[in-house]
């Protein structure tokens, strides 16, 4: 048993993000002195919402590069050349963007307080003292980022994609606009919501249960389904209550079952962006969750996406093997699933059929 830690104050609704400067200037838990906004380069071309970032002489902003997940040494560089830039630590960090730049924001305030290099923190439990204040503004929904207590890394040089896991990663404060995913592509739009119905689903169907974290995993794929089987997954109603879904998802970030480790396969060995690469891990693992798949497939059809196929035929023999070693280092999920002897289930020859099967 152990206690959780949930982020402290959330602003929620049409238009918060123009209460960005009212927070930052009148709510007495916030620090004075310099803010950092760090951004979804995304912005860089499409600067309407940062008109509404409050930007004095002190503050900064700097876009985050996410064509490629987050990485230990990109957490590296922008937290010394914050350092260098300001002379001393910001008062205030605000990540503004997907999971990615909300994991990015994370990683650096743990990194500006603690010192070292990021890859000392990947792993439980390992960063000693709180970041630097943190606001989150997430703009896509789906990943759970804004409220869970990790940021995932991927280390280059070793190849580990692990998070820091810390109750330090959890944002202290959140500014919820659900106007902000209004203009999102509609295929990341339903790969990214998607994660939280695959966290959630492979939670309850674990070994390892929590109460608590049922009942927001449960509450979440209803509120899934609501968006995603009937009518327009990115009307108002439907983009408020996916914000929601994936800040439930990631409060409840309950341990995975089979889609998470093989999407991390795909994620690592073929760069494939996470919430893409659930779907297509999900394709062929209908024998393990009959239901959901079926589920999932209405999903995809009631919103018009259609999913990639073929990737699996392409796959050379190396490549195979590097996914099925990427994947089976994920114990903890896959025991959860099926078992201690998940190994003898999950065979070279039966995950190379999987992977071949997408
Ligand atoms: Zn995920």
């Amino acid at each position: 048993m152990k206690a959780i830690r949930n982020v402290a104050s959330y602003l929620f609704g049409a238009g918060a993000l123009g209460r960005v400067e009212e927070v930052l200037r009148t709510d007495p838990r916030v620090p004075a002195g310099p803010v950092v906004y760090l951004v979804d380069h995304f912005f860089a071309g499409h600067t309407a919402p940062l008109d509404k970032l409050p930007r004095r002489a002190m503050d900064r902003l700097v876009f985050i590069d996410t064509t490629h997940e987050p990485s230990t040494g990109q957490v590296d560089q922008v937290a010394a050349g914050l350092r260098s830039d300001l002379g001393g630590l910001p008062a205030v960090i605000v990540g503004m963007g997907g999971g990615a730049t909300l994991d990015m924001a994370k990683a650096v305030s743990n990194l500006l307080t603690n010192g070292g290099q990021a890859s000392d923190y990947q792993g439980w439990d390992l960063v000693k003292v709180p970041g630097v204040y943190k606001i989150g503004v997430p703009t896509l929904s789906g990943t759970g980022s804004e409220t869970s207590r990790t940021c995932v890394l991927t280390n280059y040089e070793t190849g580990v994609k692990l998070g820091m896991n810390s109750d330090h990663s959890v944002f202290d404060q959140l500014i919820l606009d659900p106007e902000l995913t209004a203009t999102v592509p509609r295929e990341q739009y339903f790969h990214t919501g998607l994660d939280t119905y695959f966290h959630c689903m492979e939670t309850l169907n674990g070994r390892t249960r929590n109460g608590i974290v049922d009942a927001y995993s449960e509450k979440a794929i209803e509120l899934c389904r609501q968006v995603f089987l009937q009518g327009d997954m990115q009307d108002q109603a439907s983009r408020e209550k996916l914000m929601i879904a994936s800040l439930m998802g990631g409060a409840a970030a309950g341990n995975t079952g089979l889609v998470h480790p093989l999407s991390a396969g795909l994620s690592v060995v073929l760069g494939v962006h996470h919430g893409l690469a659930n779907c297509l891990a999900m394709g062929p693992l209908a024998e393990y969750y009959p239901a959901e798949h079926a589920e999932f497939t209405a999903m995809a059809r009631a919103q018009g996406i259609v999913l990639p196929t073929g990737l699996g035929a392409k796959l050379s023999e190396e490549q195979i093997a590097k996914l099925h070693a990427s994947c089976i280092v994920h114990e903890k999920p896959l025991s959860n699933h099926l078992g201690d002897d998940f190994k003898a289930i999950l065979t070279p020859a039966k995950m190379a059929a999987l992977f071949r099967a997408m």
